[in-house]
Parts: C-alpha cells; structure tokens; sequence
C-alpha cells in the first residue's frame, strides 16, 4: 500500500511529451514573421513527414486528422448519394467525414488477428452493395487502430479488385509498418493524426499523405477554400479551410527530431506489459499476430476473459445491454483509477452508436468489434510513462485480480 500512498502523479494514457527544441521553431515564426497558415516550418514539416514515411509519397499538413479524412474523401471524389465502406471498430472520426459529404458510411466488423477491417467481409459487403444499389463504393476507409496495422496485403487485393480507393485511416500509426513499409503509404490518401494525445503533436493537427505533386496540389487547393489564382477571390470549387498554422507546424518540427524515439518507447512499454502480465491467464495482451505486421504501440491494450474476477465487481447489472463493457473491465478500470491510473475502455463500434444506429452494417454472428469493446482497455504507454510506471500499472493489475 506504501507504493501507491506514495505515487504523487497520475499516470496518462497518452500525453504530449515535447522533445526541446520546439519552442526555437515556433520563435523562428515570430522572428520572421510568419504568423500564417503557411510557412518555411509547414514546408519543413511537410518534409521531414515525407523522409519518415520512407520519401515516396508526398505530404499535406492540415489542421486535423479529421480534416486530413475530409480531404482523403474528397481527393476520391465522394459526394451526396455516395456510399463508402469504413471500419465500424474506431473512432467517430474515421466515419463522420462521410456524413459531412453527404455521403453514406457503410459499416464492416473486424477481424481477430488485428482488429481491424475484415477482408472477407469487406468483399461481402462490396457485393452486396453493388447488388443493392447498381454501383460500388466509391471508397474503403480501413483504420490501424491502436497503431496495429490493418491486413494491408488482403484490402488492398480487394479494393483494386473492385477499382475502389483506399484511404487508410493511420491516425494512430505514425511509426507502424506492414511488410516495412510505413502504414498510410498504400491507399490512394493516408492520413495522420497530431492531436495532443497521438504519437507526436503539433497541439492539434494532421497529415494528408497524397500519391503525387499534382494530387498534393490539388488537395492543397481544397484546404485553401478551393481559391483560384485571380487577383480578386474566384471560387469554383467547393473548398475548406484546413491548412495547418506556421505556428504550430513549428511544434511538429521538434516532434519529428523524437518522433523515433518516442516509437522506441512505445514499443518498449509494449513489451513490458506484455512480459509482466503473461502469468494472468485471463488477460491477453494485444501483440503483433505476424511478421510483416509492425505496430508502433500507440496505446497497449487487453483483453480480459469474462470468468477473470477484479476486486470490487459487481454482478452483472439487470437489463444490461450487450453494447458496455463488461463488469470485470470497469471494475478494473475503478481500481487503476483509485491508483492513479488512467485507463480506458477500446473504442465503442460506430454501428453501436446512436447516431449511426441505422446504416448498413456488416457484421460476423459473433461480432468481434462488440466482442473487444466489451473486453477490452487501453493502457497508458505515452511517452511520459517510465519503465517503473509500467511495472506499477502492473504490480496493480495484479493485485486487482482475485484469485
Ligand atoms: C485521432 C483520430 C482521428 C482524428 O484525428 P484528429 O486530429 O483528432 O482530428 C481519426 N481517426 C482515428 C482512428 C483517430 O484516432
């Protein structure tokens, strides 16, 4: 009990951890006064984004990964009446851009191995689809979530089965490769996510990787309200206001000098949770299910089998629906809190969700998203958590199960 008694801070999931030198970037700015939308730091952002991701695919930094989704959709052309086939087990983002265009998301469950879009019901779903409505998808959003990548080898065969573009949703991967090649580098767009909470930040931000200079400019136009080169304001395009400020591309800068050192550590805490808690029979630890699949570890995660009792449990409550997770998880997740510890349930599927309760949906008997959902959690694995953290969080997992 000492332990925790003496544990003054509390344990994030994920928090912002500034590298040093980003506040000379964000002077330099000042200094030359480019307090703008654009800039030689959003240049350089853009660049150092482009080497990471291995120098092939070129980059536009915009002002979120939602705005960066937006963009990807709008850059395969969907519009009002459109369907697009996204991955139900994610976050709203990588589903609510559709709505945006008028467009219609159709929903696809996930696989076990990664939990992520499943290839075979992708291929169902894009059958049925074209049987129901004369025409298919006129885009796949499959996600990495946790920063695990999706079966990027087996979509992809799909999709270009089809003729439909992917845009991957790599919010969460900066860092993940499949096959060695990093993730939101396959699809026709991918986006990447700087939301303080993600695998670098800029406070706020995104990325839209793009196949080529001309797409890049196009899509830059689009982020720039779609303005024509007149000398007065011409607008023939429907545009957006979705540049990334100087300012903040500044931040991601002195992100990009740490970006693979924060990787490293999310990949070391992974291993640690992985090592520490593999004599509790009923917790499994997410970890890469083969070899080409390299996740950065954005958030480690478990799954907690339902017969595992945590102190504190209650009986399964009357009359509770199947979408919450389970007694076990949030007992779990109380006594990590009351440690410290901030924990969190996975990702709750779209198609559970009340706004989304009526769109089409593709789904196992067995759903593995709603499976995950009520299983799961995620653990803390930012860059601020420290080896002896780890073995904290864990020392209180273990005292949290009952034997
Ligand atoms: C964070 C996130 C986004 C959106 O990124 P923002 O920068 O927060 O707009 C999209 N998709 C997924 C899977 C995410 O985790």
């Amino acid at each position: 009990m000492d332990k925790i008694n003496s544990k003054k801070k509390r344990i994030y999931l994920c928090l912002a951890h500034p590298g040093g030198k980003e506040q000379d970037y964000i002077r330099k700015a000042f200094e030359d006064d480019w307090i703008a939308p654009l800039g030689p730091n959003v240049d350089g952002f853009e660049d150092d984004l482009k080497q990471f991701l291995g120098g092939e695919k070129e980059v536009l930094a915009v002002s979120s990964g939602t705005a960066a989704v937006h963009l990807g959709l709008v850059g395969c052309g969907v519009g009002p009446g459109d369907e697009v086939i996204a991955q139900t087990f994610t976050f709203c983002a990588s589903v609510n851009p559709i709505v945006y265009l008028g467009a219609k998301p159709i929903l696809v469950d996930s696989e076990k191995d990664t939990w992520n879009m499943d290839p075979d019901l992708l291929e169902e779903a894009i059958k049925d689809r074209i049987l129901k409505t004369g025409r298919a998808p006129k885009a796949i959003v499959p996600v990495s979530l946790y920063g695990m990548p999706y079966k990027v080898d087996r979509i992809l065969e799909i999709a270009d089965k089809y003729g439909i573009p992917v845009v991957e949703d790599s919010a969460e991967a900066l860092g993940s490769r499949f096959d060695g090649k990093a993730l939101g580098t396959f699809g026709r767009f991918g986006v990447l996510s700087f939301n303080g909470n993600k695998m670098i930040t800029t406070s706020g931000g995104g990325a839209l990787i793009c196949p080529d200079p001309e797409t890049k400019k196009r899509m830059l136009h689009y982020a720039t309200q779609a303005r024509e080169p007149f000398p007065y304001y011409q607008h023939e395009n429907l545009g957006y206001n979705y540049r990334l400020s100087n300012v903040c591309a500044g931040i991601g800068r002195g992100q990009m000098l740490v970006a693979d050192e924060h990787v490293r550590h999310h990949h070391k805490v992974a291993k640690m949770y992985a090592d520490l808690l593999k004599d509790i029979p009923g917790i499994q630890v997410h970890g890469n299910p083969s070899s080409e699949i390299d996740s950065n570890f954005w958030l480690s995660t478990i799954v907690l089998n339902p017969d595992l009792r945590v102190r504190g449990q209650d009986a399964r409550p009357k009359g509770e629906t199947s979408c919450e997770p389970s007694p076990n998880v949030m007992a779990l997740i109380g006594q990590l809190d009351a440690a410290g510890i901030e924990t969190r349930p996975l990702w709750k599927p779209m198609h559970q969700q009340p706004l989304y309760k009526d769109v089409p949906y593709y789904g196992q008997a067995e759903p593995v998203s709603e499976n995950l959902f009520r299983a799961g959690l995620c653990l803390p694995s930012g860059p601020r958590v420290t080896e002896e953290d780890v073995r904290y969080i864990c020392e209180t997992v273990h005292k949290s199960i009952e034997a």
